[in-house]
């Protein structure tokens, strides 16, 4: 099997550019040894997965897309590296993303762009988009990405995939390298529900070395998945949420995209779902906090990179004294979209104005997770069990077209943040093309009813 993947890599990759280090030697060593054991054949033994570059991996280069970490290879394995080790599966490589998970696109990468397998002129979505591309073109059976603000949906809708959000605090974030520590969370991207929960079980649950990991069992997944393709939803209550491409809220999104989105409502609803609007106000302010939040996190988390610890030093010749030298490896080792959210996150933080931008950001934050238990816990019977949406206001869009226009790219994510503000499960999976593109349909459901994600998505595929 890795054989095949590792053939697959090395004829279409060229073109796609979905991963940043392939090591077939490594690999095939690998998965022999795993033959040797006996193992294979049994759980996820024997299959190869394919890691997001934001994830460390003992003694494999991992850069999280930016110059800076560039020859950097981490002395131990995240929490995810080291339990899908521990299930014998076989790294196949570490794929391509926006640096520092910094994009929609895929774009900011310092190490060129990745294609759409479905359209090799348009993005495969980001953060995540080398996973995306790599398991939607064959490269990889299924992949890890991660989401702080829609990083595993958005490119999994643009590119016909599943890809589900954990619960915060459900997948351990050790070892992921940090953006918005707060929101941060890794989880799966494959062709079917049942893969996607399978891989989700095999990464989550408690990790002591996480300090924000939930000591709470894992929900059972796999098993929900399998359950939720019988369609039967009778008993099952989903709130279409209105400010998230509802009636006056269409405005950025593609009549396709509503389109698909609408029929995969009539179909929940055909299967005995009851189906009902909620309204959701301060969704729509999501955009706003999280780009106040995430820059502001990533602006102390970033200050880790300064030439000394990790990988990038440069003019270090004995001329310069040390803040040049960090000056000047932080000047060539980071791309332009870090630097913007440098300079956005520590101007929100500053003295003057933390009260007026990062403080306000954070109240709102706190208004969408109301709304969410509003709209999971109202009393009476009023409560819904899920909130549905499109996972993206458009279909995959053409290369070049948002780079310039920051504002642009940020809005594809006007789906996916509400959920990552609360922290809340959220699964996108496909429902049907537009244009000939896939069009992605955002679950979403209380924290730690990951399997209910599951059990709807499967009805739906
Ligand atoms: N596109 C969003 C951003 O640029 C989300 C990225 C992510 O989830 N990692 O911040």
């Amino acid at each position: 099997v890795t054989h095949a993947y590792l053939d697959r890599i090395a004829s279409d990759d060229g073109t796609l550019g979905s991963y940043l280090h392939v090591d077939p030697e490594a690999a095939l060593e690998r998965a022999a040894a795993v033959d040797a054991s006996g193992a294979a054949g049994s759980g996820l033994a024997g299959i190869p997965v394919a890691l997001k570059d934001v994830i460390v991996t003992e003694g494999v280069p991992t850069t999280s897309g930016s110059k800076i970490l560039e020859g950097w290879a981490p002395p131990y394995d995240a929490t995810v590296a080291a339990r899908l080790k521990a299930a014998d599966t076989v790294l196949l490589g570490k794929t391509n993303m926006d640096e520092f998970a910094m994009g929609s696109s895929t774009e900011n990468s310092a190490y060129g762009i990745t294609r759409n397998p479905w359209d090799l002129e348009r993005i495969p979505g980001g953060s995540s988009g080398g996973s995306s591309a790599a398991v939607a073109a064959g490269l990889a059976p299924w992949a890890i990405g991660t989401d702080t603000g829609g990083s595993i949906r958005q490119p999994a809708a643009l590119t016909g995939l599943v890809g589900h959000k954990p619960t915060y605090g459900s997948v351990s974030r050790y070892g992921l390298i940090a953006f918005s520590s707060s929101l941060d969370q890794a989880g799966p991207m494959a062709r079917t529900v049942l893969d996607a929960a399978l891989l989700h079980e095999a990464i989550g649950g408690h990790d002591p070395l996480d300090s924000t990991s939930i000591d709470a069992p894992l929900p059972v997944l796999a098993e929900c998945a399998r359950r939720g393709a019988d369609g039967d939803l009778a008993g099952l209550t989903v709130g279409v949420v209105r400010e998230l491409g509802g009636q006056g809220h269409t405005d950025g999104y593609e009549p396709g995209v509503l389109a698909r989105v609408a029929e995969a409502v009539a179909l929940l609803e055909s299967m005995g779902a009851e189906v009902r609007e909620v309204s959701c106000p301060a969704f729509d302010l999501a955009l706003p906090a999280y780009y106040l939040i995430a820059p502001s996190e990533a602006s102390s988390n970033l200050s880790r990179f300064d030439g000394v610890r990790y990988g990038l030093r440069v003019g270090d010749d004995g001329t310069r004294d040390l803040d040049e030298v960090m000056a000047l490896t932080r000047e060539q080792g980071f791309g332009p979209e870090v630097k913007r959210r440098i300079i956005l996150g520590t101007y929100a933080l500053s003295s003057g104005y933390y009260e007026a931008y990062y403080g306000q950001a954070q109240k709102v934050r706190t208004l969408i997770s109301r709304d969410f238990s509003a709209a999971f816990d109202a009393g009476d019977g009023a409560g819904v069990d899920v909130l549905v949406s499109p996972t993206t206001p458009t279909v995959a869009f053409p290369l070049g077209s948002r780079v310039d226009d920051p504002v642009a790219m940020y809005a594809a994510d006007l789906c996916t943040l509400p959920a990552s503000l609360a922290g809340v499960p959220a699964i996108s999976v496909p429902c049907g093309l537009s244009d000939g593109l896939p069009v992605g349909f955002q679950i979403m459901a209380p924290a730690l009813a990951d399997d209910r994600c599951y059990q709807v998505a499967a009805a739906l595929e």
